[in-house]
């Protein structure tokens, strides 16, 4: 037996979970659906973004409907048409083998007509955005007065979002005997009001601690000047070069300058926001879905809807007014099982907002400094050797060899790999070469202990380059777990880890260098060579270390001095992006001009 057989679910239910590849039940999913399968309750159902609550209520619902009527019998109210339709094709998956089950989405900005025809065809189960279901309740094109279930999906999202009035203006069109499930990612005070309001002693579950942040969720903040905020962005994002991320701005007109910024510098950037209409919303959104579109720039209420699973960062260019927002900003990662990162660009000025977030999220923040330009052309050395020995042949290439054979017949193996790395390299080199450090002196944060940024005052630790990353199923989670078993480490032996697409490095302590060395000659692991090199640049410690050696503290003059004003800065950061980025970008198909 199943574990989700064991919950109760039926052969059809069970065959579309087997086709979904879902193996074991969710901890909401195993707390909530014995519930709700055999009692009538009203429940409340607490868990963090990415915890599978679709299918906690979704599993239960479509098996408690009776296919022989066609009355509508479940309404399921979500924040968004995003998320609207979402939960509308998840509920269709769960159901495939469920004969006579309709499931009709219902939200604003399109045909009205349309979704009145499609419950007229029979809807058991109504998927719907409050604004949108009100209106048709208004205009008597839907008829929920018999429902006998009502889930109030994402309910903080909605409450933030000031569907109260609504929400309560259709619950009035319903019958008081229904069951209401409430799900939500945190319970402020507005929501337990609902709760309360609405709700007949509901039962309560947890999963996770109430109001936390999602746990494989990493928080790094960067204390940088005020005027760097979009240069650090720029670093953050050329050291992961296989970001699939939300940048979140407070205004809308911050959100529209960032990705024009980015999309100028060549970057493939989109952005999302209440100015735009609804049909660029909907093309930007398919274009990162489908990741064409590898930095998306939202407003925190155009955003409300995103709901892809494979975010890897979260990037808060500008912090939000609110303490609870960070929560769903950082919730956009780390969904689904998978680990994310979410960044703070921080001003000093505002480090005690982290402090509170901290307090508030019950996690802490890791305290990190934007890459020198020396790091970041190390990684995107790294990373350009990988995408070449990655790369797959194209055949149609052959023809032209005996001629191309010829003009490098002169070059050795060694230097031609040197001059087809240093085609794209140098342009990064000339670029990063000689910028200056962004990082603020000090966030006066000495507490921590541990320098998990990169470069600092870590002089005795070591950098390591490891040839295993992401495309090896490593996250920084589950790499730091290897390294620890690997090599029998302790719990705080291993730090820094960054893990890129497939290459990762990692710092230890230069005690247990040796150590690490030995352990990775010819280790094999899945009959593959795992290689371990110390890098050229511990953690951008070298060149710092360097500079400071004969500069002392005032390095940040220094570094200032050696690349000239802010306004050559800024131009050279302009060209830099179409002549290094926009080429190799965009030649991969990757479309961002569709404004
Ligand atoms: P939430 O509503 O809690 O944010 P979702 O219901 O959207 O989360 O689920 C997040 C992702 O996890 C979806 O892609 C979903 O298909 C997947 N998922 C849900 N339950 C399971 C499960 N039991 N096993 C594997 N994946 C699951
Ligand atoms: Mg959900």
């Amino acid at each position: 037996m199943t574990k989700f057989e064991a919950l109760g679910l039926n052969k059809s239910l069970l065959n579309a979970i087997t086709d979904l590849g879902f193996e074991n039940p969710s901890e909401v999913q195993e707390k909530a659906i014995p519930i709700l399968l055999n009692s009538e309750t009203d429940l409340v159902a607490l868990a963090q973004t990415g915890t599978g609550k679709t299918a906690a209520f979704g599993f239960p619902l479509i098996q408690k409907i009776d296919t022989n009527s066609r009355t509508t019998q479940g309404l399921i109210l979500s924040p968004t048409r995003e998320l609207c339709l979402q939960i509308t094709n998840e509920l269709k998956l769960y159901s495939k083998y469920e004969k006579n089950l309709g499931t009709v989405a219902i939200y604003g900005g399109a045909s009205i007509t349309e979704q009145a025809r499609q419950i007229k065809r029979g809807a058991q189960i109504i998927v719907a955005t409050p604004g949108r279901m009100k209106d048709m309740i208004n205009r008597r094109l839907v008829d929920i007065s018999k429902i006998d279930y009502c889930i109030l999906d994402e309910a903080d999202e909605m409450l933030n979002m000031g569907f109260f009035e609504d929400i309560k203006d259709i619950l009035s069109n319903t019958p008081d005997e229904k069951s209401t499930w409430l799900f939500s990612a945190t319970m402020p005070r507005e929501v337990s009001q609902i709760a309360k309001k609405f709700m007949h002693n509901p039962q309560e579950i947890t999963v996770g601690t109430k109001n936390a942040g999602t746990s494989n969720v990493q928080h790094e903040y960067y204390v940088v000047g005020g005027r760097d905020r979009y240069p650090a962005l720029k670093r953050l994002a050329d050291t992961n070069p296989d970001i699939f991320s939300v940048i979140f701005c407070r205004t809308k007109r911050d959100t529209q300058r960032v990705a024009e910024k980015l999309i100028e510098d060549g970057y493939s950037a989109g952005a999302l926001h209440g100015d735009l209409s609804q049909n660029q919303r909907d093309l930007v959104m398919n274009s990162f879905r489908k990741k064409q579109i590898q930095m998306l720039v939202a407003t925190d209420v155009a955003a409300r809807g995103i709901d892809v699973d494979d975010i890897t960062h979260v990037i808060n260019y500008q912090l939000p007014d609110e303490i609870e927002t960070y929560t769903h900003r950082s919730g956009r990662t780390g969904r689904a099982g998978k680990s994310g990162i979410s960044m703070v660009i921080v001003t000093r000025s505002e480090m005690r907002k982290i402090k509170s977030i901290e307090n508030k999220i019950q996690q802490k923040f890791l305290s990190k400094k934007i890459p020198t330009g020396i790091e970041i052309c190390e990684i995107q050395l790294y990373h350009l050797a990988n995408k070449i020995k990655d790369t797959e042949i194209n055949e149609d290439v052959e023809s032209y060899l005996p001629a191309i054979n010829d003009v490098l017949k002169d070059v050795d193996r060694d230097e031609l790999i040197k001059k087809i790395v240093s085609v794209e390299f140098t342009r990064f080199y000339n670029y990063y070469n000689k910028t200056r450090d962004l990082n603020t002196a000090d966030s006066g944060d000495h507490g921590r202990g541990r320098d998990y940024g990169s470069g600092g005052s870590n002089s005795g630790s070591v950098r390591y380059f490891i040839n295993v990353g992401e495309k090896d199923g490593y996250d920084w989670m589950s790499l730091k777990d290897f390294l620890k078993e690997t090599v029998g480490l302790g719990k705080d032996d291993v730090f820094k880890v960054d893990v890129k697409d497939s290459f990762s490095f990692f710092n230890t302590e230069a005690a247990i260098t040796e150590k690490i060395l030995t352990t990775f000659t010819d280790l094999k692991v899945d009959g593959r060579f795992v290689n371990v090199e110390v890098s050229k640049n511990p953690g951008g410690g070298r060149g710092r270390r360097e500079r400071s050696r004969s500069g002392g503290r005032g390095n940040r003059g220094r570094d200032r001095g050696s690349s000239g004003n802010g306004g050559r800065n800024k131009r050279r950061d302009r060209s830099y992006g179409k002549s290094a980025n926009s080429g190799n970008r965009r030649s991969k198909g990757k479309k961002s001009d569709f404004f």
